[in-house]
């Protein structure tokens, strides 16, 4: 009994809530097993949990489906990009993002100062200054829209352009999401995702992902966590793959209240810029548009005020939870710069907003209730 899928003909929206189910069978359960074992019974392919696991392989199914390359899970996103740095020869030259991600652009530095990596950091915007630190790299780490000015890079033309200069590609898809852009589809080598972030979408646990078409490629990264050791937790994978179900409709919506609130906040004049690449108005708008299905939920702003003044305004909020990280059903917010690690180039005052399910009125009383409260003019 059961009919199996015809996945490719499945959209995003159903490939999450039929993904990683145990085999149709009478009695066979629904969902996966939170499976606890350090060991099996010899004669099988696992043979010792760092190895495998019957849940893994469940969220590890139904990522492979939503970005079309075959994944492995971590413990946490820093730990997928570290099984792919850990891959790099001595001294191998990587380029990445200078205000990237803080937690990868941090982690760079290091192993570039301790002399590890040569990494070439440059403005992923800038296609120019990108494509001259290609030239010569092993890989080019990309990230779109980067954070938190939340910028479009080119992703076409730079994959293409790295290729083609036999540079191997990776991309980190946490803020764009499978649902708005496939950089594998585009010819990238591996994507990577903060699972922690909107595909698990609940704030209550840490995972990552890497996928990739390259099985040489999958094959060595597997070795990377394997013998590096980063494993997903069971209990966390489970909680995944649960909040992974509502995927789809989770994020459909945070993004039109991100559409929302980014054209209201650009209306107000107590806000002196606003950036979200679906703002017709954005720098970035007509890039975005040529290659993204959607624009994300992560809007970045900036009140008219002090630091003081935009700290107290996000400590001011009721429904919208200050603190850092992104992508859960609740609306949370923070002032960037209140990290030493924070690049310069981003504004004191700029406040990193990920937009979530909540009712968008309600929403938008809270930010106007907090800025009257932090005297915000
Ligand atoms: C959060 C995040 C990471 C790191 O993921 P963790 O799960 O916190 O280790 C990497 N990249 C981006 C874009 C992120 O937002």
């Amino acid at each position: 009994m059961g009919q199996k899928h015809e996945w490719s003909k499945l959209s995003t929206e159903s490939k999450v809530v039929a993904a990683g189910r145990p085999e149709k069978k009478a009695d066979g359960e629904l969902n996966p097993p939170i499976a606890l074992n350090s060991t099996f019974h010899v004669g099988g392919p696992i043979g010792y949990a760092r190895s495998g696991n019957q849940t893994w392989s469940a969220l590890e199914e139904a990522i492979e489906l939503l970005e079309g390359g075959k994944t492995l899970i971590f413990a946490s996103g820093m730990a997928a990009i570290n099984a792919i740095l850990s891959l790099l020869p001595p001294a191998g030259v990587i380029v990445a993002a200078k205000n990237g991600y803080q937690g990868t652009t941090t982690y760079l530095k290091n192993l570039h100062e301790s002399g590890k990596l040569t990494v070439r950091f440059v403005d992923l915007t800038n296609a120019e200054e990108s494509m001259a630190a290609i030239d010569g790299a092993q890989i080019v780490h990309l990230e779109s829209p980067v954070n938190p000015l939340l910028d479009v890079v080119d992703l076409p033309k730079l994959i293409t352009y790295a290729k083609a200069k036999g540079c191997g590609v990776s991309v980190d898809n946490t803020f764009a999401t499978p649902l708005n852009q496939n950089p594998l589809a585009m010819g990238a080598d591996i994507v990577i995702h903060s699972v922690t972030k909107f595909l698990s979408g609940h704030s209550d646990i840490l995972l990552g992902s890497l996928s990739t078409n390259d099985l040489a490629l999958y094959n060595r990264l597997e070795q990377s966590r394997k013998y590096g050791g980063a494993i997903a937790g069971p209990f966390e994978t489970w909680l995944a793959l649960r909040g992974l179900r509502t995927f789809a409709v989770r994020m459909q919506r945070s993004q039109e209240n991100a559409m929302i609130l980014a054209e209201r906040l650009s209306k107000d004049s107590r806000i002196s810029r606003v950036r979200y690449p679906g703002l017709p108005s954005d720098p970035n708008h007509l890039l975005a548009k040529s290659f993204m299905k959607g624009f994300g939920a992560v809007v970045s702003f900036e009140p008219r005020g002090s630091a003081a003044q935009v700290d107290l305004m996000c400590d001011s909020a009721k429904l919208i939870t200050n603190a850092t990280s992104l992508g859960g059903v609740e609306s949370i917010w923070e002032r960037r710069r209140r990290w030493d690690t924070e690049s310069h180039t981003v504004p004191e005052s700029l406040i990193r907003f990920s937009v979530g399910i909540e009712n968008v009125d309600d929403i938008w009383s809270d930010i106007d209730q907090a800025m009257l409260l932090a005297k915000i003019k």
